[in-house]
């Protein structure tokens, strides 16, 4: 048997007295997982490996937070994410408590070499945070924010969603530039680059990264900053979780203040080709202060709208006259730009991207909407499918572009526009393969117009090769990088850069 390098000392006091570890962890009051025999887990390259029951009860043992195996209370609703299409079955989940629970599991799953998905917010697309037959390390039970004021610095533990960084921050009416729905992790989504209606004026979420804490696969502890680990701090900033499990992110925030000029401006779907052709011709030229989302919705029976989402970082008596020629565009049927909170504008849309729906996307950044794409959109929103199908046209460049695209691993800097095309619906029912088929086909009149995709918003199916591409020239330092710090793949569910040792 392999001897667990997290052995604790309460454990082999316990195995010394020959005290049945179960009845140990009661005594402390710790939950329990019945742990009945041996376990089979999958690991990184697909075989099955199991695991001795001594070696689990060791783990169960190591840790403050809860393990859970299939047969657990609560290991269903552990093992969801947010798209509900995603129905993986871990062999074990283990629910961290903080950062010396990550390591006890890293060394569990490199020792084992366990298939290892890492969760924070459960939010990508792909289901990433969750697999099948592996170890899922589990960031969620962590969530604290600390925020010192005056230094303008909030630190945030990796399961804590985007929420919780808003609401902590903005008591000091300060703000660090995130996602644009509150109940995205901001674990996956600083690691992927991360960008929101702050980013034209504050760049990505990455670039105000002021340190990250980071358990990597050798199980060791190590601070990735400026100053040190510089390497690491780089590969840290849009190299997602290739490099280890991040437990802790120190973000720089910026005074913002609580109210910001924000809104929608919805016109009818048969509107839709001026709309974004006035969307192009704005956003080319529209200050940093300004952010623009274009967005169309396409019901099944062919009815929804074509909105433009408008926020504005400056004084609001500005803000008003650069919307004003936005506003006064053709017939919208409905503008309800105002004065907002910060934290109401950010939870705006988070009841459109319910938890638990199945969704499938195709994303991709753009340099410009050339005519040619606007006729590709057009082609998607004058033929219904028949499902809900949204087009999702998020403005950033900005500040974004003013960090050269070596500075760190995000190498999509240039882009002006992010773009989602998605296809949603309620339950699992025998036409989905052909429902993500037709959107893949959608895509491919889109995709000629695109340039890169966001990594955190690939769906699993691009292929190694566009993976790849997306890193640009970044990609052999992060080779570099991860056969320093991941030698044997161990995080590989992810925009994975495999390891050339
Ligand atoms: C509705 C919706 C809206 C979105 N809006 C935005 C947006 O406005 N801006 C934007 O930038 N992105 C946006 N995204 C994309 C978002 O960045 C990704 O979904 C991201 O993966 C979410 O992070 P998470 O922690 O919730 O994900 P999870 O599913 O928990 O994790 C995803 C992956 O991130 C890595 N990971 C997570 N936590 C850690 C950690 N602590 N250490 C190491 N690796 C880790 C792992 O590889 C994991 O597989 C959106 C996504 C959705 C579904």
């Amino acid at each position: 048997m392999r001897r667990r390098t997290f052995v604790q000392s309460a454990l082999a006091t316990a195995v010394a007295a020959s005290v049945p570890v179960g009845q140990l962890l009661a005594a402390s009051g710790r939950s329990t997982t019945k742990i009945a025999g041996d376990i089979t887990a999958i690991t990184g390259s697909g075989e099955a490996k199991v695991i001795e029951k001594a070696v689990v009860e060791e783990l169960a043992a190591s840790l403050r937070g809860r393990l859970l195996l299939p047969s657990s209370e609560g290991y269903d609703a552990a093992r969801k994410v947010w798209n509900g299409m995603i129905d993986k079955r871990p062999a074990l989940i283990v629910q961290c408590e903080g950062p010396a629970d990550v390591t006890h599991a890293v060394n569990l799953a490199r020792d084992y070499e366990l298939l290892t998905a890492v969760r924070g917010g459960g939010h990508n697309v792909a289901g990433k945070g969750v697999c099948e037959g592996g170890i899922m390390i589990d960031l969620s039970p962590m969530q604290g924010v600390r925020v010192d004021p005056k230094a303008r610095i909030a630190w945030a533990e990796a399961g804590t969603l985007l929420h919780a960084l808003d609401h902590e921050s903005q008591l000091y009416g300060l703000a660090t530039p995130a996602g644009v729905v509150s109940h995205t992790g901001a674990a996956g989504l600083t690691l992927g680059g991360g960008f929101g209606r702050l980013s034209r004026v504050y760049g990505l979420t990455c670039d105000n990264v002021r340190s990250y804490d980071v358990i990597t696969a050798a199980g060791e502890f190590k601070r990735a900053r400026v100053s040190e680990n510089p390497d690491l701090f780089w590969g840290l900033r849009g190299g997602g979780g290739n490099f280890g499990v991040v437990t802790g992110f120190e973000y720089q925030l910026h005074p913002v203040g609580t109210e910001f000029l924000a809104g929608a401006i919805m016109h009818p779907i048969a509107n839709a080709r001026e709309v974004f052709t006035f969307f192009a011709e704005v956003e080319s030229t529209a200050p940093n202060e300004l952010q623009i989302s274009s967005n169309a919705i396409v019901l099944p029976n062919g009815k929804g709208f074509v909105s433009m989402g408008l926020f504005y970082n400056g004084d609001m008596a500005e803000g008003e006259k650069i919307m004003q020629p936005l506003r006064e565009f053709g017939k919208p049927m409905n503008d309800d730009i105002g004065p907002m909170k910060y934290v109401d504008i950010q939870q705006r849309i988070d009841r459109n991207v319910p938890h638990g729906q199945r969704y499938y996307q195709k994303a991709g950044f753009f340099d410009g909407i050339q005519p040619g794409l606007i006729d590709a959109i057009m082609d998607i929103v004058d033929n219904p499918r028949p499902f809900s199908t949204t087009l999702i046209f998020s403005q950033v460049g900005g500040a974004i572009k003013d960090v050269p695209n070596d500075a760190t691993a995000y190498a999509n800097r240039a882009a002006q526009q992010q773009m989602v095309l998605g296809a949603s619906w309620p339950k699992q029912h025998d036409q989905e393969d052909e429902y993500i088929d037709r959107v893949r086909k959608a895509w491919q009149t889109i995709a000629p117009f695109s340039n890169g995709v966001y990594t955190n918003n690939m769906m699993g199916d691009e292929g190694t090769k566009k993976v790849i591409a997306n890193y640009g020239e970044n990609y052999q330092r992060l080779v570099a990088l991860k056969n320093k710090y991941d030698p044997t793949n161990l995080f590989r569910l992810n925009a994975n850069v495999a390891p050339s040792v």
